[in-house]
């Protein structure tokens, strides 16, 4: 029997504490917020399953994922459709022939191509340099102006001209009227929330949870008393910045409550264009149909924003130089035997619901089996 330290509630650190207990290990888990469930917690507010920290869809292609997941809550049949609001004009999204129809009055697939042909014509020979060089190449001019460029630069805070262009190295574009964003098998949103997950997964006896507390305050004690770290917050920070900095985008979320039944008509709306400060508004209730009190509705407003440290690290930025400093810290994350780094911030990569779990399991593969 193994004696684990688990440091983060989120779905990585659950799902490794969930099969470590499973197989007769201890597993303390310590989380530095008020509550589990890291980055897919929701709150329940008059009914309606709120998700805190952004819209969470699972979706995968991955059947034992799906089944995994599944033994943990029942999921309802939601599709991600969001559409997007372009100075009052509605798109459908991703870009399909609904979007191409309402744009260019296009009804066929080949008109749909020839009018993206057409558009690329003003790149030439070019090959793309940066990111309004790529989409315009991908998807032509009238998307990337309406759709594209304000919505990005917003995200990044950066000009399209001045990001590099792999961070759109494809995009979703289908020549059929099909609004499902992803072209996953499963999809949907758990029925009653994501944080009951996480609450099964830690539900063993063998399983301590402590909420408010922060590894960093006592890091070398942690790591003396236990047999072994699973780690899942930040590589450099765990490291004490000594090789410098990762860089992160952060977010902000605003969540009001509205005396409305029905405010956006969809769960998800983006705002693609410039002048609007946030990316996304959130209508929670849409996630779950038919639920919630008919007089109300909540609604959550995603606002980009610069991180610097203290501030909640929610994407990486997966550029070069990122890239090659984590690889730095990975190899001298090898000198720490008694830690293993998992999950979005001790892996630094976006990874979706899905790919944390397989993550989790690979790790669980390598130290318990
Ligand atoms: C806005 C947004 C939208 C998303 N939408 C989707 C989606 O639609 N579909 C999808 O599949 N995925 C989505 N994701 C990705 C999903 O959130 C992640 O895949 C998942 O939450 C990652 O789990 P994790 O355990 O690696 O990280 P986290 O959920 O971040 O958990 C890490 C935990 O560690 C804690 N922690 C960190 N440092 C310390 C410390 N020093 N001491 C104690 N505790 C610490 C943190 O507080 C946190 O609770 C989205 C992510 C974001 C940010």
């Amino acid at each position: 029997m193994t004696n684990y330290l688990v440091v983060g509630s989120g779905l990585f650190g659950s799902t490794f504490a969930y099969e470590a207990a499973k197989r007769g290990n201890h597993v303390k888990v310590i989380e530095k917020r008020d509550h589990i469930a890291g980055n897919i917690y929701t709150k329940e507010i008059d009914g309606i399953q709120v998700h805190q920290y952004g819209a969470h869809i699972f979706h995968t292609s991955n059947k034992e994922i799906w089944e995994y997941i599944n033994q943990f809550a029942e999921f309802n049949r939601y599709t991600n459709s969001p559409v997007a609001n372009y100075k009052g004009e509605i798109y459908n999204l991703p870009f399909n022939m609904n979007t191409f129809n309402k744009l260019w009055g296009v009804a066929t697939p080949a008109e749909a191509a020839a009018k993206i042909a057409e558009q690329r014509q003003v790149l030439g020979d070019k090959t793309p340099e940066n990111l309004e060089e790529q989409a315009i190449s991908l998807i032509g001019t009238d998307i990337y102006q309406k759709l594209i460029k304000g919505y990005t630069e917003k995200q990044w805070g950066q000009k399209a001209t001045e990001l590099p262009a792999f961070i759109i190295r494809r995009l979703p574009v289908r020549l059929t009227y099909d609004n499902n964003y992803f072209n996953d098998t499963y999809q949907g949103i758990p029925i009653g929330g994501y944080t009951q997950i996480i609450e099964k997964m830690l539900a063993s006896d063998l399983i301590d949870v402590e909420t408010g507390v922060d590894f960093f305050d006592k890091k070398q004690a942690y790591i003396d008393q236990y047999d072994k770290v699973i780690f899942t917050g930040m590589i450099d920070q765990f490291f004490d910045y000594q090789l410098g900095e990762l860089e992160y985008r952060s977010l902000r979320f605003e969540t009001e409550e509205m005396a409305v039944d029905n405010y956006q008509g969809n769960a998800v709306v983006n705002y693609t264009d410039a002048e609007t400060p946030y990316t996304r508004v959130i209508e929670h209730k849409h996630f779950e149909f038919g639920k919630g009190d008919k007089n109300k509705t909540i609604v959550t407003k995603e606002y980009p924003a610069n991180w610097s440290r203290g501030d909640e690290p929610y994407y990486p930025i997966n550029n070069d130089k990122n890239n090659r400093l984590y690889k730095a810290y990975r190899d001298l994350a090898s000198t720490e035997p008694k830690v293993v780094f998992g999950g979005r911030l001790g892996q630094y990569r976006y990874y979706d619901m899905h790919q944390v779990i397989h993550a989790a399991l690979q790790v669980v593969k390598d130290e318990l089996q």
